[in-house]
């Protein structure tokens, strides 16, 4: 009997993992890493419930790290398997999990230092040797054309307009001699954004499974750039800097290429822009040669010797030293830095650092999980951890939902409308309890489909 089991993302964002079984055949979608409060991480350190070793094939969606920071565990626990993706994913994980596995060795190293380990001795997760192991059994295939797996399972990938190779998959299960179509949605960009395509809709599926990340809630509409301009004029005004806690996939460039608009229209001084994160340096040339995925026509920029994903004023630090020096600019600049939810990286120096000065401020620009540092941020704490020390929160702290790379609520709905008959089952997975209870009444009032939330390690048998 062909089945799916929820092993993350079920009922929180992060840790995406959907194992599907069918005619003795294991394959598994996404390969997530659980970020956030403790309860989850340590998810990351607990054996699945199924032997990794018996999975045939995985399957990405993308590259973010919550669907395939997990994969270097994945291969030290016995998986032997291929990691099916398109190019753009593939080389995006390369950067993405060989500086996830530098950071576990990173945060190792430091809670050892200073004692507050709850492991002793304090172990990364996975180490870059391991992250380079598991990128060895990568297998690319087609950006869009269907690829058949095994005689079980064939896939068929479209764009989902959320960062740079990502997609939505169509997986056919066949067992017995009969099919069945369900649809993943993987994570769902928004419509009419700079950069990126539109997600494309789905037509059809026997079963669903839709991410709800913004499901209880839709993005304040018009453009990002005016509230981006306001900020960023205020804040320069009374001296302070701007910190953006960002994606190195997709914000930092989306960002970049607002400012370069800001500045062009001179809507906003000319400040100094650093991009801390070697990432995300590395992440902006992939725009330019994937061209598949966007709509930014760098021939033309390339012409005008301009480039659109660059200020005039810019900083790419790559090496620790130039990172720290940045600490030591006391004029107005804009800073952005990895992580995106702040739950590590070089962004919680630059905010050890601008928090307490309530000349600055930080910039929310994507989902913040609960239990993060960034959701605290967000929230208002007044004083927030940091490397183990108590810093006080004087910056002021700017919402800009707008630049999200989620689709918000009604994006969600609309992305669904494909669909005109009705799926057996749609399973909500990707989102806090809230959003996806809230978005299980918005399908259900909208559509009438059959709908629920999916629970953690939950199996459901498919009706072939
Ligand atoms: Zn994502």
């Amino acid at each position: 009997m062909a089945k799916i089991t929820f092993l993350g993302a079920a009922g929180t964002v992060t840790g995406s993992k959907y194992l599907i079984e069918a005619g003795g055949k294991r394959l598994l979608v996404d390969c997530g890493l659980f970020q956030g409060s403790h309860d989850l991480t340590d998810r990351n350190w607990q054996t699945l419930p199924i032997e990794p070793a018996s999975i045939d094939w995985v399957v990405l969606t993308h590259a973010h790290i919550d669907h395939t920071g997990y994969i270097p565990r994945l291969v030290k626990a016995g998986y032997r398997g291929p990691f099916y993706c398109n190019p753009s994913t593939h080389e995006l994980c390369t950067i993405l999990l060989l500086d996830s596995a530098h950071l576990q060795e990173e945060e190792a190293k430091f809670v050892q230092q200073k004692g507050y380990s709850q492991h002793k001795p304090a172990l990364p997760l996975y180490t870059v040797a391991e992250a380079q192991t598991a990128l060895n059994q990568f297998r690319e295939i087609p950006r869009v054309e269907c690829f058949q797996i095994s005689p079980e399972f064939g896939v068929c990938p479209h764009d989902a307009g959320h960062i740079l190779g990502s997609t939505w998959l169509e997986l056919t299960i066949t067992e017995n001699g009969k099919k069945t179509l369900v649809v993943f949605s993987g994570d769902i960009g928004r419509y009419d954004q700079v950069i990126l395509k539109d997600p494309e809709p789905p037509s059809r599926a026997d079963y669903l499974l839709c991410e709800s990340t913004y499901g209880d809630r839709d993005h304040p509409p018009g453009s990002p750039e005016d509230k981006l301009a306001e900020v960023i004029n205020r804040v320069a005004k009374r001296g302070g800097s701007v910190v953006v806690p960002s994606f190195a996939v997709g914000r930092i460039q989306t960002l970049m290429y607002f400012l370069k608009e800001l500045e062009d229209q001179k809507k906003i001084p000319m400040l100094p822009v650093y991009v801390d994160s070697p990432m995300a340096i590395s992440v902006t040339d992939l725009y330019e040669k994937h061209k598949e995925d966007h709509d930014v026509d760098f021939s033309r920029e390339e012409a005008a010797h301009i480039d659109p994903l660059n200020v005039a004023n810019v900083h790419m630090t790559r090496s620790v030293e130039d990172s720290k020096k940045i600490n030591d600019v006391v004029t107005p600049c804009i800073i952005l830095s990895a992580s995106g939810m702040a739950t590590g990286g070089r962004v919680l120096h630059h905010l050890a650092k601008r928090l307490p000065d309530s000349r600055s401020a930080v910039l929310i620009v994507g989902f913040q999980a609960e239990g993060t540092l960034g959701r605290q941020i967000e929230d208002g704490s007044k004083m927030v951890k940091i490397f183990g020390e108590m810093v006080p929160v004087r910056a002021e702290v700017v919402d800009l939902p707008q630049l999200s790379a989620h689709a918000g609520r009604s994006e969600l709905l609309r992305w669904l409308s494909g669909i005109k008959t009705a799926p057996k089952m749609t399973f909500l997975v990707h989102g806090e309890p809230a959003a996806l209870e809230s978005f299980r009444g918005a399908v259900d009032a909208t559509y009438h489909w059959p709908v629920q939330v999916a629970g953690y390690q939950q199996t459901f048998e498919f009706n072939l």
